[in-house]
């Protein structure tokens, strides 16, 4: 069940501000709040999807090429194509998402280190 009342609907909505990094018809990315790294931004789906297996089982081909393509112009907008980035996207319980709307973290601008902690 999508919670309308999540904060990136909210971000979508208007009702909360973000800096924006790019917007299409698709998608949205902005910098994260809390940023782990220089370059922190979020990419997500404007629809409303909670997770991956969401946005795979019900979202348009559209709809999905038009992430993937998104993450690929903010990683040039933000400076980090060359340098490179990691693309993450928690899921669920095990994988520590706390925002119930899938989202992409685009992290760069330094080495980010090991992909998980052990
Ligand atoms: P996750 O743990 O993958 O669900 O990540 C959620 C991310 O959303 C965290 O990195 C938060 O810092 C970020 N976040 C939460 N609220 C906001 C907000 N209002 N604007 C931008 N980023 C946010």
């Amino acid at each position: 069940m999508y919670d309308d009342n999540n904060i990136f609907a909210r971000i979508l909505r208007g009702e909360i501000p973000c800096k924006k990094v790019h917007e299409d018809e698709h998608t949205l990315a902005f910098e994260d709040i809390n940023p782990r790294a220089p370059v922190h931004t979020l990419v997500i789906p404007k629809g409303k999807y909670v997770s991956m297996n969401d946005f795979v089982e019900k979202a348009s081909d559209t709809e999905i090429a038009a992430l993937m393509r998104a993450v690929r112009t903010v990683a040039a907008r933000k400076g980090v194509d060359a340098s490179g980035f990691r693309l993450i996207a928690n899921n669920g319980v095990d994988g520590g998402q706390e925002v119930p709307h899938l989202h992409f973290h685009v992290l760069g601008g330094r080495v980010i280190g090991a992909m998980v902690a052990r």
